[in-house]
């Protein structure tokens, strides 16, 4: 199991790290995230996460499966 995300009110971690002009909400939640730039993504990680796992291994991250 995974660490449930936090209200949708708090940044995303990496939004936190990386420039402000670098920020921008999640595609999905809306949480702030780091959008734009290098690095950045369209999703917060727990978006991109629950993306990954829906999608299969093949975005990257390997997640482990039963
Ligand atoms: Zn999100």
């Amino acid at each position: 199991m995974t660490t449930p995300p936090p209200p949708v009110s708090e940044p995303d971690p990496s939004a936190l790290t990386c420039p402000g002009d670098k920020v921008g909400p999640c595609a999905a939640c809306q949480r702030k995230t780091h959008k734009y730039g290098s690095g950045g993504s369209p999703l917060c990680q727990w978006c991109m996460a629950a993306a990954q796992e829906q999608w299969g291994p093949g975005v990257r991250y390997t997640s482990t499966r039963p």
